[in-house]
């Protein structure tokens, strides 16, 4: 396929020099619902899954992470091929309760879940996992009231970080879970209260492309849960390994080997004592499952110059997809991969820059990109768009509404 983006893209297809998402012309896609739009791949979800699943340990648990894309098509198929669903609020929680996911396999994490939302997860029977002991004092009262023992699982802030991981979520003073060190006493303290403890749950960071370092946090997360196991209150049952894949979004950014991956997890898995025999051991990921299996459209609502440079204004911007227009978790703006979607086999090219509709200079979704010359109504597209993108976004702002999503 002649799509030319700076980074690989593996989804979508090509027919007649157009996109094509699930087989469908995009252009074809735009006259029947307009614009701007979200277009997601089934086929590619189901790919990525199962040769995610091919190359990992047999025993490890495949949970889809929510809020990467909360669109309720992909969490109904999400459900359908994943072992659980992981959520993060209430309203994240009603969403996994309508799908086939058996409530045992959906967990709950998230700092500051409300007394609502503590009642809503031990009413559904989820597995609920805590963020502090404030949190589970609350919860053992609301349980107590409602005359049930929620299972839970505490979740640990490690005292190691996951490096060069996009977006940190562990190490160092943090608001997730509690730190390591005061994870001994916290345990005991659980069971005093009317819990029914299951296990750990340690998330050390999101979008990581080194394997090195991928799995020196899962030996790092093994070292840990062993030095508190003599402090649990029950039995291992369940642990969370967080996940932290990533995707390559920019130049110079490769896939992850799975192979390489699933090996040496494998054998750190062999490593494992007694006490893990009745565990069992979850991945929960967001973006490695989804992201790539979306695309931004929006249409050229007008073309110009200014100072020489060339703009091409789409009728899409930062309000749909934030995170291409650098303002979400990066600190240098680069270029997601982008495309004219009508002119992908097109010979002639132009130096551009595309700017969404949003009277805002943070509205820019490619900078200095060499793309097939486009006029008005023409459609760009912009990859990597499945995950951190409708739902992520500032979608009430300036009053543009928000995106159509289609999941083909
Ligand atoms: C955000 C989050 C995830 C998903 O992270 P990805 O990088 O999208 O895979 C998983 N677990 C927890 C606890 C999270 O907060």
């Amino acid at each position: 396929m002649s799509l030319r983006p700076h980074a690989p893209v593996l989804a979508f297809g090509e027919a007649d020099g157009c996109l094509t998402v699930g087989g469908q012309n995009v252009q074809t896609l735009v006259e029947h619902h307009g614009t701007p739009l979200f277009l997601y791949e089934r086929d590619f979800l189901d790919k990525r899954v199962s040769e995610l699943r091919a190359a990992l340990p047999k025993r490890i648990s495949l949970h889809y992470a929510v809020k990467a894309n909360p669109f309720v098509d992909v969490v109904s198929h999400m459900s359908g091929i994943c072992d659980g669903l992981d959520v993060a609020s209430k309203g994240e929680l009603a969403l996994a309760l309508q799908t086939q996911t058996k409530v045992e396999d959906i967990s709950f994490a998230g700092p500051g879940k409300r007394d609502d939302e503590l009642k809503a997860a031990v009413e559904a029977g989820c597995l609920i996992v805590l963020e502090s002991l404030n949190e589970a004092r609350r919860l053992s009262i609301i349980a107590k009231s409602l005359g049930s023992r929620p299972r839970v699982a505490l979740r640990l802030n490690p005292d190691f970080e996951l490096k060069t991981a996009g977006m940190r979520m562990s190490g160092g003073p943090k608001p997730f879970g509690v730190d390591a060190e005061q994870a001994p006493e916290i345990l005991s303290e659980l069971a005093e209260l009317n819990l029914d403890f299951q296990g750990l749950h340690i998330f050390t960071g999101s979008q990581n492309l080194k394997i090195d370092a991928l799995i020196e946090a899962y030996e790092n997360i093994f070292a840990l849960v062993d030095r508190l196991l003599p402090h649990l209150p029950a039995a291992l049952h369940w642990l969370n390994i967080g996940g932290g894949l990533g995707v390559p979004y920019f130049p110079g950014d490769e896939h992850l080997d799975l192979k390489q991956l699933g090996d040496r997890l494998s054998e750190l898995l062999k490593g494992l004592s007694h006490a893990y025999d009745e565990c069992e051991i979850v991945m929960e990921l967001g973006r490695y499952l989804v992201a790539e299996a979306g695309v931004y459209i929006c249409e050229i609502v007008d073309k110009k110059t200014s100072r020489e440079e060339v703009f091409l204004v789409t009728d899409g911007g930062l309000h749909h997809q934030l995170a291409a227009s650098g303002n979400f978790g990066q600190i240098l703006r680069k270029n997601y991969p982008v495309a004219i979607a009508n002119r992908l086999c097109q010979a002639e090219l132009e130096l551009v820059n595309i700017v969404g509709c949003l009277c805002t200079p943070l509205d820019r979704l490619a900078d200095k990109v060499q793309l097939p010359k486009a006029e008005v109504g023409d459609l760009v597209a912009v990859f990597l768009a499945g995950a951190y993108g409708a739902s992520a976004s500032p979608q009430g702002f300036l009053g543009h509404g928000a995106a159509k999503e289609m999941l083909l």
